[in-house]
């Protein structure tokens, strides 16, 4: 199958490889020139496990030229969909997308597929991407055909995952649409479940939401304990041996971040405000989460004054093994430590060139010279974390790393 993908991002990249390793005929489409090139010189722009050596065997093309994918089968669209300022998904980069591909529709001969793999809030597929595609002078059904296939994946184990989805859904828009799909597909070793573009794209943004809830919940739930000086991770534990809870996602602390959870859960609240429907649950959990990630700060009030210290954080990624640093917690974090005065050392194993870019005023340290901080923060749970010698020192604990109870002072966020 000749496959064109949209985008080279996290998902784009990943999509791209895995479908080359499958065997297909891959070109990868970006409008980032760095990322282009450092493809095609078999260099992963990202991290993420076991890419780097799959770009190496694999044979992919990248290109900012869209009229290279004239003779494609299928399309697939990975470019971003952030929030805007207003709260609302920015369709700005999809908009655009869709109108490349929908020139590239127009000389085309044959029937091809567009999926797409970008988070949608429901009814972008059918109310703008569709439209915007047969501007092209060519029809939906009779000329292209069109599903919504939401990608689940996790970053750091991105590959892996695609290649063992736990489900496959495709949203679409015929049978033959679907069938095509279905074909690519039947190589993965998951159940796929076909459905309308709507309720794909709703599946997708119920997913994340759901678990940004159960987070959340734990969070509140760690926070109670604190009062009472239970372990909620004891609690967990206890609570995960049964299976409508199940013991994912139940690890308390500073909250949710990354590129996904926070931007799907403001999304579906903005478009069911748009709806008519005010989301209160939905934005409770957004407060809250907002609210976890200033524990730390003022915990360490508690023992000492933020004015003139020095404090070191250990973790600025969103979550272990990744660079990505997208509505990280230590965002937040740093952001308050700033206005209190404070002096920020920081060590991330990956992430700290892509946080220097945030914040280039902190300093960026190894994490020997963290521990020489007057007290430290820890932001995200890289293993290695778990190694260091923290005795004689004062350690806010976000993720719950045993290692560190072993310190002069020690506090965690939920237990
Ligand atoms: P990303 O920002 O890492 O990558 C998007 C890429 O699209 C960039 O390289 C950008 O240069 C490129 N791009 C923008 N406009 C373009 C255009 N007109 N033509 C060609 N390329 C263009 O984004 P991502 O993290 O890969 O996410 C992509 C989508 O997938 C989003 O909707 C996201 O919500 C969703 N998603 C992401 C993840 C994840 O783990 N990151 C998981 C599941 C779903």
């Amino acid at each position: 199958m000749r496959i064109s993908i949209i985008g080279s991002g996290y998902v784009g990249l990943i999509t791209g490889a895995c479908f080359a390793q499958l065997g297909n005929d891959v070109t990868l489409v970006d409008i980032d020139k760095e990322k282009v090139e450092a493809i095609n010189n078999r260099i992963s722009p990202i991290y993420e496990e076991g890419l780097n050596e799959l770009l190496n065997q694999v044979h992919i093309e990248a290109t900012s030229d869209y009229h290279r994918i004239i003779d494609t089968d299928m399309i697939f669209l990975c470019v971003g969909t952030p929030i805007n300022k207003s709260g609302n998904m920015s369709l700005r980069y999809i908009t655009k997308a869709t109108e490349q591909i929908a020139r590239v529709l127009t000389d085309k001969k044959d029937y091809c597929l567009v999926v797409v793999k970008s988070t949608l809030v429901p009814g972008t597929t059918e109310e703008l991407l569709i439209p915007t595609l047969e501007r092209s002078g060519k029809k939906v059904g009779g000329d292209f055909g069109i599903c919504m296939s939401p990608e689940f994946l996790r970053e750091g184990k991105a590959v892996y995952d695609f290649m063992h989805p736990v489900r496959v859904i495709i949203g679409e828009y015929d049978k033959r649409s679907g069938d095509m799909l279905v074909n690519l597909c039947n190589k993965f070793n998951a159940p796929i479940l076909r459905t309308g573009l709507k309720t794909a794209e709703m599946m997708k943004l119920a997913s994340n939401t759901f678990l940004a809830t159960k987070i959340t919940f734990i969070n509140e739930i760690g926070n109670i304990c604190k009062q009472l000086g239970i372990d909620t991770y004891e609690v967990a534990k206890g609570m995960g041996f049964d299976e409508r809870i199940g013991s994912k996602f139940l690890n308390a602390g500073i909250g949710f971040g990354g590129s996904c959870l926070p931007k799907d859960l403001r999304a579906l609240v903005a478009s069911s405000r748009k709806q008519g429907y005010e989301p209160r649950f939905l934005r409770e959990v957004l407060r809250l989460n907002d609210r976890q990630a200033l524990i730390p700060v003022e915990l360490l009030k508690k023992h000492i004054p933020l004015k003139d210290a020095t404090i070191g954080l250990l973790g600025l990624a969103f979550k272990p093994e990744t660079d990505d640093v997208r509505d990280s917690r230590a965002i937040r974090i740093v952001q308050t430590l700033l206005a209190e005065g404070a002096v920020v050392k920081a060590y991330d194993p990956l992430a700290a060139e892509n946080f220097k870019r945030l914040f280039p005023q902190i300093q960026y340290v190894t994490k020997q010279e963290v521990l020489k901080c007057d007290a430290i923060i820890i932001i995200t749970e890289w293993e290695e974390f778990s190694n260091l010698d923290y005795k004689g020192k004062i350690v806010i604990d976000g993720r719950r790393v045993l290692k560190a109870r072993e310190a002069r002072i020690y506090e965690g966020v939920c237990w």
